[in-house]
Parts: C-alpha cells; sequence; structure tokens
C-alpha cells in the first residue's frame, strides 16, 4: 500500500510539473504577486512588488529583535531569523497564499534560497547541524502534496549545507485555523500537538516556518522537543514575521 501510495504521489508531482510546464509555454510568467509580465531578468515578481516585499534585515542586527522577543519568558530558543514582515499590504501575503494552496513547489525552495543568501555569513548559524521543518498532520500533506516550510527548508538547505530532517518530528493532530482564536484557545490548540523522537545525533537545530505570528506553534514544538532532547539547542528561520 505504502508503495502505491508513494507512486501516486511521484505522479501527481510529475503531473502538476509538466501542466505547469505547459502554462508557462502558452501564457506568459506573471508576476506572483500584482499579476503583471515579468521580464527574463525577473524571478517569481517584479521590480516592483520585490521592493515592496517589507524586508527585516535581522541578519544585521547586534540587538535582539522583535521575533527574538517573541520567544522571552516562553522557550528558550538560541536565535531567530525571519526574511520578510507580513502585514496586510505587503506582497507576502498573496505569496504565501500561492505557496500554501496553488502549488508553487518551486516558489518555497526559490525563497528558501534567499533566507540561505540572508544568513550564510551570519555567525549566529554557522553551526546548525540541522533544519526541520514545522510538521503539518499526514493528512493535510496528502490532499495537499507537499508541506510549504519543507520547501523553504529545501532551498534553505542548499544554500547553507545542512540537511533537513523530515521524520524527526511528527504531527499528532488536525487543528482548526487559528485565526478567529482568542490567545488562551489558541494555545489549548496548539499544546501537545507535536511528537519528538530522539534527537541526541544532533546539537544546534533550526525549525524553519512559513510565517510566524503569535508564536505558539513553534513554542509547542520546540517545548516537545526540548523535553525529549534536554541537550538541544534550538534557533528558528521563518520566511516571515506579522509584528504586531
Ligand atoms: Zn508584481
Amino acid at each position: 500500500m505504502q508503495s502505491v501510495i508513494g507512486i501516486d504521489k511521484h505522479l501527481k508531482k510529475k503531473i502538476f510539473e509538466s501542466l505547469n510546464e505547459l502554462v508557462g509555454l502558452v501564457f506568459p510568467n506573471n508576476c506572483l504577486s500584482c499579476d503583471s509580465e515579468l521580464s527574463s531578468a525577473e524571478k517569481h515578481f517584479c521590480v516592483h512588488c520585490e521592493m515592496n516585499l517589507n524586508r527585516t534585515y535581522f541578519e544585521t542586527y547586534q540587538e535582539p529583535s522583535s521575533l527574538d522577543k517573541l520567544f522571552w519568558g516562553r522557550v528558550k530558543i538560541e536565535n531567530t531569523f525571519a526574511l520578510y514582515y507580513f502585514n496586510a499590504d505587503s506582497p507576502i501575503r498573496k505569496i504565501l497564499h500561492e505557496l500554501k494552496y496553488q502549488h508553487k513547489e518551486r516558489l518555497g525552495v526559490y525563497l528558501g534560497e534567499n533566507i540561505g543568501s540572508a544568513i550564510n555569513e551570519n555567525q549566529k548559524f554557522k553551526d546548525l547541524d540541522a533544519l526541520i521543518p514545522v510538521p503539518i498532520h499526514h493528512k493535510k500533506k496528502f490532499i495537499r502534496g507537499y508541506n510549504q516550510s519543507e520547501l523553504i527548508a529545501q532551498g534553505l538547505a542548499k544554500q547553507i549545507n545542512v540537511p533537513v530532517l523530515k521524520e524527526h518530528v511528527l504531527k499528532t493532530r488536525h487543528t482548526q485555523s487559528q485565526t478567529r482564536k482568542s490567545n488562551i484557545e489558541r494555545w489549548e490548540n496548539v499544546s501537545n500537538l507535536f511528537k519528538s523522537i530522539d534527537l541526541s545525533g544532533v546539537n544546534h537545530i533550526a525549525i524553519v516556518d512559513d510565517v510566524i505570528t503569535t508564536g505558539s506553534t513553534i513554542e509547542s514544538l520546540a517545548k516537545e522537543m526540548l523535553n525529549q532532547n534536554k541537550h538541544l539547542k534550538i534557533s528558528v528561520i521563518s520566511l516571515a514575521f506579522a509584528k504586531s
């Protein structure tokens, strides 16, 4: 049964890739955010949208960033990084949506590579042993065909030469959308949500996410990993951060 599912997923991916290429031949390549036609020098976004992507420049910070502070007093996180701020009028909103629901697998890897270029020289991440994408429930992954955080991690891994561990944490429950919940409800919604296995072979890992809002998913995951692995150093790397 396992192999049948495996072939099925592979086939599904192949068909999507071929379709994407076909569509690209018939229709010109358009900006994923504003839909304007791209020049040959532009990749995924037009220059205008690229400029409006609200970069954090956290890689240049000497002082603690707002993302560092988000976890203070909650769970011990070594270092954090996010490439963009997430806000309502930023092109990143549309991009995250495309990434999550529109089968833009290559976009995920590309964005991960951009994170890698930003932090490649950063001492804070020099001793990373592995990247662990925030897992999604296996049913969700089967339906969607991929985990968007895993794609980001793949692109990042290529740039900074660190392996991606995919099977070391599991999401044990399906969760509802967080958007309509109060902070306490959100916390209840995500506590005891993950199962971590033994990570005794690694010292410093980074959890990779697509977007961080309250930080409660990361908090829950990091606490579970630290429970199982007292020695572990955990950092957090995200594509976007919704600063409140
Ligand atoms: Zn654009």
